[in-house]
């Protein structure tokens, strides 16, 4: 396993992690000063921060910083109640693929939706079975085009907490079988995003990502879960903050080979998004070297 005691150059900060500072809205480009400033080399950025900035003008600055992007957040959301919302979701996808491509990313993680409506509140029907293969053919069909620019899709699990609303797919076992399915050749154009919130009690964790092997683990996602947990989405801890055994996970990825980020991924709108955000990457940091 890497030492990661001396240094930070296998961190990667997902830029939701900065997404506030005291409350208030970070740009994107003042978070990517702020990690190069601390010489931080990678980032993992969001569409909606990046459509807010400009993709040329973000392109530019991680040129220009030398920043990697460890993965681009997010494609999926696939289930859609009728055939329009079905291929507004593929176009929507294929777009993102391209800004991918365009910023360099390693990845384009997809979450890969739920119940069409549920998000919005109200779902469209109860048929996860349904949304579930709808999940599968829109990867299929995003996959064909994701190929022909060379972007690696990156399946991320999600807790089952949220099944109905944000992706139907909430274990390792259920993403690899995806993969095995649309990819069996094992070519690299598909496999997962491994988030330790989403998956760290999981009985068949250990033995799933032996199962994916390096060619299939993509991406490396670290926060930690706090016990009580207070808000469903935003209240994701800092690493050492909760009960997650996140060296002993990492050690399971890199058993298998994986070397790349891990990568900060944060949502915490009482705690950390009421920090400063130069406090939060530098705690980033600290528990990167420490607990990690
Ligand atoms: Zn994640």
């Amino acid at each position: 396993m890497r030492d990661f005691s001396q240094d930070h150059r296998w961190l990667s900060i997902n830029t939701a992690t900065l997404r506030k500072s005291r409350g208030a809205d970070v740009p994107l480009p003042q978070i990517l000063d702020l990690c190069a400033a601390r010489g931080v080399r990678a980032i993992s950025p969001w569409r909606d921060q990046v459509q807010a900035a400009g993709l040329s003008t973000v392109s530019k600055l991680v040129r220009s910083h030398g920043l990697e992007l460890s993965g681009y957040c997010r494609g999926g959301m696939f289930p859609a109640a009728d055939a329009a919302g079905l291929k507004a979701a593929h176009d929507d996808n294929r777009r993102a693929v391209d800004e991918a491509r365009e910023l360099d990313a390693a990845c384009l993680v997809l979450v890969v939706g739920g119940l069409p409506g549920a998000l919005a509140g109200k779902a469209a029907h109860k048929d996860i079975a349904l949304a579930r293969s709808q999940v599968q053919d829109g990867i299929a069909r995003l996959l064909d085009y994701a190929r022909t620019v060379k972007m690696p899709l990156a399946i991320e699990p999600l807790h089952p907490m949220y099944a109905a609303d944000r992706a139907c797919v909430n274990t390792m076992e259920q993403a690899l079988d995806l993969c095995d399915a649309l990819d069996p050749q094992r070519t690299g154009a598909l496999g997962v995003a491994v988030d330790i919130y989403h998956v760290w009690w999981d009985p068949k964790l250990q033995q799933q990502i032996a199962r994916a092997g390096r060619d299939r683990l993509l991406a490396f996602h670290v926060c930690d879960w706090l016990t009580p947990t207070r808000d469903l989405l935003n209240d994701r801890g800092m690493m050492g903050d909760g009960v997650i055994d996140i060296p002993r996970i990492r050690g399971w990825v890199e058993a298998q080979g994986f070397a790349g980020y891990s990568e900060v991924e944060i949502f915490s709108t009482q705690d950390w998004w009421q920090r400063e955000a130069t406090e939060t990457l530098d705690t980033c940091i600290q528990r990167h070297k420490t607990v990690v």
